[in-house]
């Protein structure tokens, strides 16, 4: 026995994989040409799986603000927060971030996944319990594993199901911590918010709601779900990353209780990682009014999903739940959704492929994310390219 036995089997799945020609888990971007086209094996393909949701990537005052960082403050911050990385950057995003939520105050992370390590692992610890939604994040799982605290899930989108668990926690349901998202990231449908904040009412416990795939996408000024619903004040934490809707990386957590700051000497993930660089903090400040303010391009994202969705969805693809500025094809084998995914890359289009179990029900998915920057010809192509391959699932 060694160590390296149990990459036997992911061996034979990744020649398996390579076969069609291409690492659809590694394929390099040669050349990005803006947020919706890229070369990839020395061709203009149009970017279609990327979660670029508003398309800043390339927007001119986030480009702007990144280079003048740069110049300034350098390449990195070269430490954590918690020691030389707390640049005054850092600071005023997170005041702006609160101001943006209009709570009390906010903590930056390096990434959206550890944000949501750091939020778990700092407010929860062996002895307690965390109630989740069977499909979220692998980061909301990760978080959970750093805790040591009891995890119980319930059944995805179902608050009777929740209500039902919590209820057989009995006293330990009013210290909970349940942690939902607001767009669920692989089919894209929406979690039944208010549902979920009645259920809650009955017990003391804590609500901490992942925004990172409605940040930008949902609400007037675009904090989410959470303002669609207009239950703003009914979450104890708002997670979210920068990596989607404000095109750069990083994370965060926004909040109303005082104790949020505790997890910046409570959170490992906070703790123990470098800081994210001037340039990504300043980019990620020049896009966050842009957000707010971007009404226009909200509107111009739920064209193209409802245009993609529709389009699909009369190509008689199984598709997730609602329409969604996530469009996710269903398949029922790898094989299926290897020769899809690799047709796509033929038409010209890039997509996620995803296995279970990062797809829910067994499921595997051709996974596409629109964006305000696609434009109309675009969504076109893409849909063409999905009725050309139509027989590969007859
Ligand atoms: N939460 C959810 C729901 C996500 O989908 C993701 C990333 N896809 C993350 C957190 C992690 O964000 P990041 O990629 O910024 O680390």
């Amino acid at each position: 026995m060694s160590l390296f036995d149990k990459f036997s089997s992911l061996a034979s799945d990744r020649e398996a994989l390579l076969s069609v020609g291409f690492d659809p888990f590694g394929t390099p971007i040669e050349e990005v040409y803006s947020p919706t086209e890229a070369r990839i094996d020395g061709r203009r393909i149009i970017l279609a799986g990327t979660n670029n949701y508003l398309g800043l990537t390339f927007n001119a005052e986030c480009l702007q603000a990144a280079h003048k960082a740069i110049d300034e403050q350098g390449t990195g911050t070269t430490g954590s927060r918690m020691a030389n990385g707390s640049f005054a950057g850092h600071r005023a995003l997170e005041k702006e971030l609160a101001e943006f939520y209009q709570m009390r105050s906010a903590i930056v992370f390096t990434t959206g996944y550890q944000a949501n390590l750091a939020v778990i692992s700092g407010l929860t610890q062996a002895g307690d319990v965390i109630v989740i939604d069977s499909d979220c994040h692998a980061s909301i799982y990760d978080g959970c594993k750093l805790s040591g605290a009891d995890v119980v899930r319930f059944r995805h989108n179902n608050a009777e199901d929740l209500d039902k668990r919590l209820a057989r926690l009995g006293e330990r349901a009013n210290n909970a911590l349940i942690i939902i998202e607001g767009i669920y990231s692989m089919l894209g449908d929406r979690a039944p918010l208010k549902e979920i904040i009645e259920v809650r009412k009955k017990y003391s416990s804590l609500l901490v709601v992942d925004e990172a795939h409605s940040l930008g996408v949902l609400g007037e000024t675009g904090q989410g779900l959470i303002e669609e619903c207009g239950v703003l004040n009914e979450v104890d934490f708002v997670v979210g990353t920068f990596s989607k809707s404000l095109g750069s990386i990083g994370g965060y957590c926004a909040s109303n209780h005082p104790e949020l700051d505790f997890l910046r000497y409570a959170s490992r993930p906070y703790v123990f990682t470098a800081s994210p660089s001037p340039s990504v903090i300043a980019s990620t400040r020049a896009a966050l009014p842009i957000l707010r303010d971007g009404k226009h391009l909200r509107k111009k994202l739920w064209n193209n999903a409802q245009k993609l969705y529709e389009g699909l969805s009369e190509l008689n693809y199984e598709l997730g739940p609602e329409i969604s500025t996530v469009v996710a094809v269903m398949l029922d084998t790898k094989e299926q959704a290897l020769a899809f995914w690799r047709g796509l890359l033929e038409h010209g289009v890039y997509v996620n492929l995803v296995f279970p179990p990062a797809a829910p029900g067994k499921k595997c998915l051709v996974r596409c994310s629109v964006s305000a920057a696609h434009t109309d010809e675009q969504i076109e192509k893409i849909i063409a390219a999905f009725a050309d391959l139509g027989s590969l699932v007859k």
